[in-house]
């Protein structure tokens, strides 16, 4: 069986249509399925919607948090929640095209134990929102040691994959990378990105910032060590100074000294206080991970579920 994992946060207009073009595209497959949505913290109908849906469709299930916890802890909620051989993540908003599943399962009965949904075009998107998102996956792709270039949270994973990610003890995931980190036999499957179905992104530019480097940090030590390369840096550039200084001393042309000092103080203030943040970051996610809080909180769910809930 497949479990589809549906993160739905404030997408009340999305849920019937989606578990509608997703039963009718699985079924038409011919493949066994169930629809896990997580309703992460909506304030609007997202949940009675689902409830509405499951009741008309034992496939259909239903899980809500307390609160809106992210993308990630629904991602992880419904894996949690699953019991599929395999388990697809997909967006509520249909941005993930459905007709790709198929083709994804297909893969899977082949022996492939991860299906990656790979972006081939990325859609409507502003220019400056595809260059931050050009330069974010430069980097992390960098610091993971991956081509994270295209990729996206549209997967398709064995059950071994599932049960793997779901004893990781990290609290705050990237699931989109760690797909990538634990390894299993991969494939990939070009999809063209939809545009949104009903509603409009949650995502504004602050808080895509946030995610990046929320993200970088919490998947690789690089920036720390980057501090050290600043170190380096700066102690570089001042024994060049200070050859230079001393050349002009013994020319006898004496060293406007002013502006250098403060250019020096800039300078290096700049670089103490970068490092700082890049250390006060990792030691957020020390404390934010030491607390131990779950994932995310469980305010109700629908009777179908099984996982790990009972
Ligand atoms: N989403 C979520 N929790 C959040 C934000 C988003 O579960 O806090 C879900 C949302 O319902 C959708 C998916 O994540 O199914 C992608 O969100 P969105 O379409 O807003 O992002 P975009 O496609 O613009 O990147
Ligand atoms: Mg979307």
């Amino acid at each position: 069986m497949l479990s589809v994992v549906i993160p739905s946060y404030n997408e009340e207009d999305n849920i019937a249509n989606t578990a509608a073009v997703l039963s009718k595209t699985l079924s038409d497959a011919s493949i066994d399925y169930e629809l896990i949505f997580v309703d992460d913290g909506s304030v609007d109908k997202t949940y009675e919607k689902i409830l509405e849906e499951s009741g008309k469709d034992a496939h259909v299930k239903g899980v809500s948090f307390s609160r809106n916890f992210g993308k990630e802890a629904s991602i992880f909620a419904g894996l949690e929640a699953s019991t599929g051989d395999c388990v697809a993540v997909l967006d509520c908003d249909l941005q993930h095209p459905a007709d790709v599943l198929p083709k994804m399962y297909k893969l899977w009965e082949e022996g492939f134990e991860v299906v990656e949904g790979i972006k081939s075009s990325r859609g409507k998107e502003s220019i400056f929102h595809r260059l931050c998102a050009g330069i974010f996956y430069s980097i992390m792709s960098k610091l993971i040691k991956m081509d994270m270039k295209s990729t996206s949270d549209y997967k398709l994973l064995d059950r071994k994959v599932v049960n793997v990610l779901l004893t990781l003890p990290e609290k705050k995931t990237f699931f989109r990378a760690l797909s990538f980190w634990v390894g299993f036999k991969t494939a990939k499957v070009e999809y063209d990105v939809m545009e949104r179905q009903y509603g409009k992104t949650k995502w504004s530019f602050m808080s895509l910032m946030r995610y990046a480097i929320n993200n970088a940090t919490s998947f690789s030590t690089l920036p720390l060590q980057m501090i050290t390369f600043l170190g380096v840096v700066s102690i570089l550039l001042s024994i060049g100074l200070g050859i230079q200084t001393l050349v002009k001393y013994f020319n006898g042309t004496a060293a406007e000294g002013f502006p250098t000092v403060i250019l020096l103080i800039l300078l290096v203030g700049g670089f103490i206080m970068i490092s700082l943040g890049i250390i006060g970051n990792y030691l957020a996610r020390i404390y934010e991970e030491v607390k131990g809080r779950p994932r995310y909180i469980i305010r109700t769910h629908t009777e179908n579920i099984l996982g790990n809930y009972k």
